[in-house]
């Protein structure tokens, strides 16, 4: 695990012989239900340390100064779990929400936590525009992480409804970002979103243009949005 390890450390979020133990887990987890179930198409050894693993704790970087009380993550549309639990195995004591719309790779996640003996971490079957519409998670998170899953104006309608006021929503993204940022501005702002902030990542192994798209929840999201599954992807707000 060399390649997380010395990334990691490069990062400030050495990990521990246990940690690094879990993440061993995690890829052997990976590849052998990737037999089965279609989670990645990334399986080397070295490219899922780097480009799951590494590239998921990257997101740390825009956590808020942890302030005693146990913070509350959800990420959405995390897939076979980026990159939330990649975070969670790093920072334990979490308490962490791993939303995904396909039911299988629910499964897979339940049996990785089970593996992986993590506590505090709930997997959630199911789309973020029926989500954010339950009482247990609408406005009740204080860090909404997503990689890979939808523009950001689609994302601002999916992830700021479930972010606490005076939380944060933090995207990660690749390549230009200001067309992306700018267009969605009319959502970002709708949604009760502050002015974007653009955290650029540089670790050697990445690869340039990696960043954090970080918003604050500045005020409450109005209470019909999410709108209706699929319409934040098929018309979003612009
Ligand atoms: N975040 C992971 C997976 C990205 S692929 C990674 O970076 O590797 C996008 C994932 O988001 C898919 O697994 C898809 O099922 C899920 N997804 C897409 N739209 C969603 C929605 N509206 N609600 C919940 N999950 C969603």
């Amino acid at each position: 695990m060399e390649h997380l390890k010395s990334g990691a450390a490069r990062l400030e979020l050495p990990l521990t012989s246990k940690q690094l133990r879990q993440f061993h887990i995690y890829y052997q987890e990976l590849v052998s239900w990737n037999e089965q179930i279609n989670l990645t198409s990334i399986t080397g050894f070295r490219d899922v340390q780097i480009k799951h693993f590494l590239d998921s704790l990257t997101i740390i970087k825009a956590f808020k100064q942890p302030d005693g009380k146990q913070l509350r993550v959800i990420d959405i549309g995390t897939g076979a779990g980026f990159p939330g639990l990649p975070v969670k195995i790093a920072l334990p004591d979490i308490a962490l929400v791993l939303l995904e719309a396909t039911a299988k790779k629910a499964v897979f996640l339940r049996h990785l936590i089970a593996a992986l003996e993590l506590e505090d971490v709930d997997i959630v079957a199911g789309r973020a525009e029926d989500i954010a519409h339950q009482e247990q998670y609408r406005q009740k998170f204080d860090l909404v992480l997503s990689r890979a899953v939808a523009p950001l104006a689609t994302l601002a309608e999916l992830a700021l409804p479930l972010c606490a006021v005076g939380g944060r929503l933090i995207a990660q993204k690749k390549g230009a970002i200001d067309r992306e940022t700018a267009r969605a501005g009319r959502a970002i702002n709708l949604l009760g979103g502050g002015q974007p902030e653009i955290k650029r990542i540089e670790l050697a192994e990445l690869g340039g243009e990696r960043c954090l798209v970080i918003i604050e929840k500045i005020a409450p999201s109005p209470q019909k949005y999410p709108r209706r599954p699929g319409m934040p992807a098929k018309r979003p707000i612009v």
